[in-house]
């Protein structure tokens, strides 16, 4: 079996730090240092690398230089090194230290590193940008399938249908503010802020030191200076700080060069550890989860194996994870965030009109409304986070105790958004999806599941039976076009979502011989195989008499309420003869219901809660093992648990019958 380094972050606050004389092999004195200096000291290097990288950048942003860094070659046609840094100086490009300064080499590296990271980034956008205004429409509002097919020609590979439409709408507001196009990108847009931050990853041991104090304490030596503007070498002093590790970073991980930055008046760490793990292999598989970013809830996934004949065999039980709340929370947030934004726009407008500026109370206003903008994006992008986190860990903890050892995904760079895109952003932003990927790849990775990609196109809208397209219907008795229920002429009605999970796990399991992993590592299937999907009964039988139903379920009796009560009988109400005895349920007091279970996820020291009387229930996601808080209630699939053992298999792995 194969091994893979799996390499993750954990932001991590400086502890205890100690001044030291001398170097980390000769210490001399040391000396402690208050948090207040500390936080004071890092802000010196922060705001010097800032310095130094912005300055770079302003430089370096021009069209030439760009097109000179896109060509990936420097002027003798050599290829240009992978490290930014290292790039930056085999093409010249150096940070103009200001006269006075002392700079260690390392620290320019870091500032170069930083201007390198920003400059290729830009060169993304500016792809997108140049391909834009090359194929300009006519009406830049309402684009003809001659324009797209255009357009299309000129984007780079995997272009999103949001980053055009923002794109196009930054250049339409340019050419009304100029009567024009803009020539390039750099007139476009302005040279990025570069983060208060410093990449000492760039720098190596002459200006940090990475070790393990012991199993759960880390020590990292790092030279800050000690005034604002460092004038000779004796201005730097190395600085020995303790790092409490986050249960996350495990004994046998190996900690890697931490970034460095401050935040709410913390200096924090962000150490990225690698951890060793074995693969999961890519074919093989006997049962398999394939799992669709669906249209009525976030994730629809199925449990399936290889059946006889090469066809498939899906279980009946579609496993959910609906966060139609959470959704519905990041809408008010995208809502809100627009309307701040046209707030501070308005009074940013005002105030260039304005040769005298804002009066000191607009001023104020412009501030207040800024800050919150920010606010309301990192609550966004946390919220967005943390719902694919937790999805992410449903998904596989799914895996495990289905007894599946592959998740089949959609691959999302051949996805297109659908025709309405609006309904489906309710569902999940493009970043969300991209970073519920990573999160189950990650996850996957950790835990010996295999996660794989197959091509998105026709999952949803094919028929996983026989293949042929789908009708996609209101519902089975409605039969009006939407998007919910997916029907076919050869009997194969099911929710749109489930359709396209048991397709993709189809898909999956018949191109798993021709796995393969893509330059990124990432296990894809890139040809379409699709094998007919036979469907089980489900999974949980139902009780012989709700199959011919044709009432409704009589409620069960309840007991009365007056009973409850210690020392209190019917019998002695009845003698007593005054109030009757209440009829009404009484409503249940706050708190855990008494039929909660928790159940252990199989192979790990994770469980989850659910209420044992319903197949979806609201539950919370636990996060015990990341410890990050995640406060929004989830609709999804409880894990199932199934009492006693099934043909041998281990108990809590499902059986899936075969179809007869
Ligand atoms: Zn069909």
């Amino acid at each position: 079996m194969t091994t893979v380094t799996l390499t993750a972050t954990a932001t991590c606050t400086a502890g205890a730090a100690r001044v030291v004389s001398g170097t980390p092999e000769k210490p001399g004195l040391a000396q402690p240092v208050t948090r207040r200096l500390l936080v004071e000291r890092a802000g010196f290097l922060t705001a010097l690398v800032q310095r130094l990288a912005g300055g770079l950048l302003a430089t370096a942003w021009a069209e030439q230089h760009l097109d000179q860094l896109a060509s990936g070659v420097d002027a003798e046609g050599r290829r240009l090194p992978a490290k930014g840094w290292m790039a930056l100086r085999r093409l010249g490009w150096t940070p103009l230290i200001p006269a006075g300064l002392r700079v260690p080499d390392r620290v320019r590296r870091a500032a170069e590193e930083e201007t390198a990271r920003a400059l290729r980034l830009a060169l993304h956008r500016r792809a997108v940008t140049t391909a834009i205004i090359a194929t300009w429409p006519a009406d830049p509002r309402r684009r003809t399938t001659d324009d797209w097919v255009l357009l299309r020609r000129h984007l780079p590979a995997g272009t999103d249908n949001v980053t055009i439409r923002n794109r196009t709408r930054q250049i339409a507001s340019f050419a009304a503010r100029h009567g024009r196009l803009p020539d390039g990108f750099t007139e476009l847009e302005t040279p990025p802020t570069i983060p208060a931050q410093v990449l000492l990853a760039a720098a190596d041991r002459q200006l940090v030191r990475v070790g393990r104090l012991d199993e759960v304490r880390a020590r990292v030596w790092v030279q800050l200076p000690t005034v604002p503007a460092p004038a000779s070498y004796r201005d730097w002093a190395w600085h020995d700080i303790t790092v409490t590790l986050p249960p996350t970073v495990g004994p046998d991980t190996k900690l890697c060069t931490p970034t460095l930055r401050l935040r709410d008046g913390k200096v924090r760490l962000d150490l990225p550890f690698d951890t060793t793990v074995e693969a999961a292999p890519l074919a093989g598989h006997r049962r398999a989860i394939g799992a669709d970013w669906g249209y009525n809830t976030l994730l629809t996934a199925v449990v399936a194996e290889p059946g006889p004949d090469d066809t498939v065999v899906c279980s009946g039980r579609a496993l959910r994870f609906d966060a139609a709340g959470v959704s519905r929370k990041l809408d008010r947030l995208r809502a809100h965030r627009e309307t701040l934004k046209t707030k501070v726009t308005h009074l940013e407008r005002l105030a260039a009109g304005r040769h005298s500026g804002l009066d000191p109370a607009s001023t104020a206003k412009l501030d207040l409304l800024r800050e919150e903008h920010q606010r309301v994006c990192a609550r966004i992008r946390n919220l967005g986070r943390a719902l694919a986190w937790s999805a992410a860990r449903w998904l596989i903890d799914q895996a495990h105790a289905a007894g599946a050892t592959v998740v089949y995904l959609e691959d999302l760079t051949c996805m297109e958004a659908p025709g309405s895109s609006k309904a489906w952003n309710r569902r999940l932003s493009n970043a969300t999806r991209g970073v519920l990927a990573d999160a189950v790849r990650h996850l996957g990775m950790r835990e010996q599941v295999a996660v794989v990609t197959v091509p998105a196109r026709g999952t949803s809208s094919g028929c996983p039976r026989c293949g042929n397209k789908l009708r996609h219907i209101q519902a089975p008795d409605n039969h009006k076009p939407a998007n919910p229920w997916a029907l076919c002429g050869c009997g194969h009605s099911a929710d749109r979502d489930y359709s396209a999970a048991q397709r993709i796990a189809a898909r999956g399991l018949a191109g798993q011989h021709r796995t393969t992993r893509n330059r990124a590592g990432q296990a894809t299937v890139r040809d379409t195989v699709d094998a007919p999907v036979r469907r089980t009964k489900t999974t949980t039988p139902r009780p012989a008499a709700s199959r011919d139903k044709h009432r409704p379920t009589p409620s069960r009796p309840r007991r009365r309420e007056a009973s409850r009560v210690p020392g209190f009988s019917p019998a002695a109400l009845a003698t007593a003869g005054s109030r009757p005895a209440p009829t009404k349920a009484v409503q249940r007091p706050a708190g855990r219901t008494p039929q909660n279970l928790t159940v252990q996820v199989p192979g790990t020291t994770r469980s989850h809660t659910f209420s044992s009387n319903h197949t979806r229930t609201r539950h919370r996601v636990r996060w015990a093992v990341l410890g990050r808080g995640f406060h929004h209630h989830v609709n999804s699939t409880p894990l199932q648990q199934r009492a006693g053992p099934h043909g041998g298999e281990t108990p809590g792995t499902p059986r899936i019958a075969q179809e007869n």
